[in-house]
């Protein structure tokens, strides 16, 4: 999962960038609404959140152009002013929740993980792989009923992987879910991740298969 924070007051943007690393997203960081603008139309997110009062460009008109584009990137604005024209204008405009500032951080993550819950699948928090389950707005994989050890990092990748069963994932896609702006990435730090997981993960039926010159497939899991 990997979130744009676009906001302009240097102690908010550390303190919700700082949050949300410790939830294990990876999370960007834009300070005036162009540059979220130029980042929005390039890189894929799993979540915006916007702050309204910007330099450069407003919240609301980085929205309006996200949405021209028509993506459907869940938005969560956050806001000075606490009036209702300022809300209904917003939610018109295509965001997702709202936040009056100043709120407090548990308050923020609870809205986070349904945003982003709503995005994974609509409704269930769940994703089922044979018998390990993947608590999305915990954050947690369980086997059975067992809470599975995993880094920050191997919860992104775990995440990933689930969401695309079936699918291949290229190294690039995996790099750009799992690593923010600011991040060093090794050359081969996506294999050792890997390799990693596979070996925590060699007890169940979690099969990454490396597909050669694409990148990984999650099999589906085994019937029964
Ligand atoms: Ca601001």
């Amino acid at each position: 999962m990997r979130i744009l924070v676009v906001e302009d007051d240097t102690l908010l943007a550390d303190a919700l960038t700082r949050c949300l690393t410790q939830s294990a997203y990876a999370v960007d960081l834009a300070r005036d609404g162009a540059a979220a603008n130029e980042t929005l139309a390039t890189n894929p997110y799993d979540l915006v959140v916007l702050d309204v009062g910007l330099p450069k460009m407003d919240g609301f008109e980085v929205l309006r152009q996200l949405r021209a584009r028509r993506s459907s990137i869940p938005v969560l604005l956050l806001t000075a002013r606490d009036t209702v024209e300022d809300r209904v204008y917003g939610l018109d405009l295509g965001a997702d929740d709202y936040l009056t500032k100043p709120f407090d951080l548990p308050e923020f993550e609870a809205r986070v993980r349904a945003l982003i819950r709503r995005g994974y699948n609509g409704v269930t928090s769940e994703v089922v792989h044979g018998r390990l389950r993947f608590d999305t707005v915990g954050r947690r994989l369980f086997y059975d009923d067992q809470s599975v050890d995993l880094t920050a990092r191997e919860v992104a990748l775990v995440e990933l992987l689930l969401s695309r069963e079936g699918k291949v994932v290229s190294k690039e896609q995996m790099v750009a879910h799992l690593y923010g702006w600011g991040d060093e990435v090794g050359s081969n730090a996506i294999e050792v991740y890997v390799h990693r997981l596979r070996k925590k993960l060699e007890f169940a039926d979690f099969n990454v298969r490396t597909v050669r010159g694409m990148g990984y497939l999650l099999d589906k899991p085994r019937e029964g």
